[in-house]
């Protein structure tokens, strides 16, 4: 039996490409989803991966829910903080209710993720804590004050964690995607799209699976020396 994953927002996007990626490794992998059934249901089918409904922004809706992951397949070894929403406006007309949304799935979401499921880690010894976090958390983004600050936090969130779960053999690291060809960066107007591709020098968006061949890089044995690094891959947009 391989180790067991937890993939947030697994279901489709990005998160379905790093669930499918990290069950071709050998992984136990459970994606989460927030409430398109329909979507997970046809994902699971596909894949034959389980899916799960719940909320990452509510801590007692998270804490069950892996709860009966662990009780399905077992302690998470892996767990991909990758669910994520945008709700963009310009800082002028940036509601409160805008803000505390994004906020509230994008940073609170990713600790009601990981707080959990730490003290396992802990006891065993072990644990990958990687979170999706976004080039516009390192460089920030017109129209997205609210989804930059929860990217940024998120960075700053895996820093701490690394230091602190170092002693334990708990590692934790991001992934900044730049823009990737999901619902997310399709909903966007085409002419938009059109100006961000642009200013991409590869001269592309990027696919999910280049996002998940990153995850299970910093998931294996091998990124056991990686800690609290960010891994950029953005087709040569931003480099820090
Ligand atoms: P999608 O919109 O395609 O998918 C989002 C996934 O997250 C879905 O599975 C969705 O579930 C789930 N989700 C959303 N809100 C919640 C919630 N409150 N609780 C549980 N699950 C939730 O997103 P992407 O694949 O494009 O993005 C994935 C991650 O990558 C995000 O964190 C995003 O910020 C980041 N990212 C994306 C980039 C891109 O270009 N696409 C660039 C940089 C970062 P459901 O299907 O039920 O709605």
């Amino acid at each position: 039996m391989g180790r067991v994953a937890l993939v947030t927002g697994g279901s489709r996007g990005i998160g379905a490409a790093i669930s499918t990626a990290l069950k071709a490794e050998g992984y136990e992998v459970a994606a989460s989803y927030a409430g398109n059934t329909e979507k997970a249901e046809a994902f699971s089918a596909e894949t034959g991966i389980k899916t799960y409904k719940w909320n990452v922004a509510d801590y007692e809706e998270s804490k069950a829910g892996i709860a009966q992951v662990e009780a399905d397949l077992g302690p998470i070894e892996v767990v991909v903080a990758n669910a994520g929403i945008t709700r963009d406006a310009p800082f002028h007309k940036m509601t409160p209710e805008k803000w505390h949304e994004v906020i509230d799935t994008n940073l609170t979401g990713v600790f009601n993720t990981i707080h959990p499921i730490w003290p396992g880690m802990r006891e065993r010894g072990f644990g990958r804590v990687i979170v999706i976090s976004s080039i516009n958390g390192q460089k920030g983004q017109f129209g997205q004050a609210n989804y930059a600050a929860t990217k940024a936090g998120d960075l700053g969130l895996v820093k701490t964690l690394a230091q602190e779960g170092a002693a334990k053999g708990i590692t934790a690291n991001a992934v900044c995607p730049g823009y990737i060809a999901t619902e997310m960066v399709m909903a966007v107007p085409e002419k938009v799209r059109e100006s961000i591709i642009a200013q991409i020098p590869a001269g592309r968006l990027g696919e999910p699976e280049e996002i998940a061949r990153c995850v299970t890089f910093l998931a294996s044995d091998d990124a056991g020396f990686m800690n609290g690094s960010t891994l950029t891959a953005n087709g040569g947009q931003f480099f820090v």
